[in-house]
């Protein structure tokens, strides 16, 4: 079971473990908006609501919402989608590609990284996109703050739904 966290203006942070957001409720950390009615967490003596959606007394600048650069995160960003051949392909048929390849100095970053599909990965090599006559579907972005999170549509639980509107998140085919 999961909580949707708010910051201390409402805006969607995170989605946690529904036992952790009872925990930041316990410490005073957070204050419970939303609980699951149907469900409790029970000890001998006592009853607890469990939260659905917490706000934290904090405010946390957008700044320091970047997202690790990751291979998980840059399939995620690039859709699945081999930003060479255009092709769609499952989590697993993936690999990152450096757009100036690690060995000619290109580093791991958001601009130069991308999601690729094995085959254009062994095609291209360690050439350049010059040198391989290949080109990018896009030119690749550290994604923005409203694409923070990718939340699957199962996972949205129907509470969520009027803290999350002006978020974009998109439905995960390959989780
Ligand atoms: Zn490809």
């Amino acid at each position: 079971m999961q909580a949707l966290k708010l910051d201390s203006s409402y805006r969607p942070i995170d989605i946690i473990d529904a036992f952790d957001a009872f925990s930041m409720v316990w410490c005073h950390r957070a204050k419970m908006v939303e609980s699951y009615k149907d469900i409790t967490f029970k000890s001998t003596h006592s009853e607890w609501e469990v939260p659905c959606v917490i706000v934290l007394n904090r405010y946390i600048p957008a700044l320091s919402c970047s997202m690790v650069c990751n291979r998980k995160n840059v399939l995620w960003r690039d859709k699945y989608i081999c930003q060479y051949c255009g092709n769609r392909f499952p989590y697993e048929k993936l690999t990152l590609d450096h757009v100036i390849p690690s060995s000619r100095g290109g580093p791991k970053t958001w601009e130069n990284i991308v999601c690729c599909c094995k085959r254009c990965n062994q095609e291209k090599g360690s050439m350049l996109l010059e040198e391989a006559s290949m080109e990018l579907l896009a030119s690749p972005k550290e994604p923005s703050y409203n694409q923070f999170r990718a939340i699957t549509k199962k996972e949205i639980h129907d509470k969520w739904y009027p803290y999350l509107q002006g978020i974009s998140y998109q439905i995960e085919e390959y989780t």
